[in-house]
């Protein structure tokens, strides 16, 4: 038998809510759990705000959140970096939030030249690494410098790997594709990544959770990034289909996820139905 469950990991955007709305049974499930003395935290790989805003856009839905509740890719990078190398100069390619959480961390982010001349850049020989994140104000300056710098041999970070962010209506270019851009322009391969499914933000949620593990359920719609990130931790998972994964998606996985969710609502009969 499994042993039980004491934390759970929910993913955001196309999992506990989408836009500004709150997906069928979100509410009532997290509360469910509550009761039930879980322990739940939130993991996003959007480094657009601080976890505080997510908490308070979570509790208006009607989740009452605590910013300790909730993780970002920004945080966890910021988080490492400022345990493993406070020193290094920072080049980001990313919006002010995540420039705000680098800084807050107490590491050096240097600012961007102001002159006219696109092809003009901070001297490359002065950036210790280059950190990739979805950037709404991504131009031909900021990929020039990043290309000098990776050619002068600094090191290659990203928050988060998604090709897309999902929006309202659609899908808008996230860090994946600014990565993947770079790693075609330079032949390097990114070095470090925060966001989920890299190792470094399971250690942050085991910190915050102070839960092993194996006693934990990750809850996501994304198979690359959330199911992955829960199955290499050796987590039990769940994939929520109110997101971006279909019943077809998942049947191509060769190691499926232990549950297939329609919607939220049936979180907490896989609970009761497993012993967990
Ligand atoms: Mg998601």
């Amino acid at each position: 038998m499994k042993k039980a469950i004491e934390g759970i990991i929910f993913d955001l955007d196309g999992t506990v809510y989408l836009g500004d709305v709150a997906l069928p049974g979100a509410v009532e499930a997290i509360a469910a759990l509550r009761r039930r003395g879980k322990r739940i935290l939130f993991v996003s790989n959007k480094p657009l705000e601080p976890r505080g805003v997510y908490a308070a856009k979570l509790t208006r839905l009607g989740i009452p959140a605590a910013e300790t509740e909730v993780i970002t890719s920004a945080y966890v990078l910021g988080r490492h970096l400022a345990g493993a190398a406070p020193h290094l100069r920072l080049y980001v390619i990313g919006e002010a939030n995540l420039r705000a959480e680098l800084r807050g961390h107490g590491l050096t982010v240097l600012d961007e030249l102001s002159g006219q001349n696109p092809q003009e850049v901070i001297d490359p020989t002065g950036i210790d690494a280059v950190v990739v994140a979805l950037d709404r104000t991504l131009d031909y300056r900021k990929l020039n410098t990043a290309y000098q710098a990776l050619m002068a041999g600094a090191a290659f970070f990203a928050t988060n790997p998604d090709s897309t962010c999902p929006v309202p209506g659609g899908a808008i270019p996230d860090a994946g594709a600014t990565i993947a851009f770079l790693e075609h322009l330079t032949g390097r391969k990114l070095e470090l990544l925060a966001g989920k499914p890299s190792p470094l933000t399971v250690q942050v949620a085991m910190a915050e959770l102070q839960v092993q593990p194996s006693r934990c359920l990750m809850v996501g719609d994304r198979l690359e990034t959330d199911i992955r990130m829960g199955q290499e931790a050796g987590m039990v998972t769940a994939v929520v289909l109110t997101g971006v994964s279909s019943r077809a998606d998942v049947a191509l996985l060769e190691q499926p996820p232990d549950f297939v969710v329609e919607t939220l609502t049936e979180l907490t009969h896989c609970l009761d139905g497993n012993s967990l």
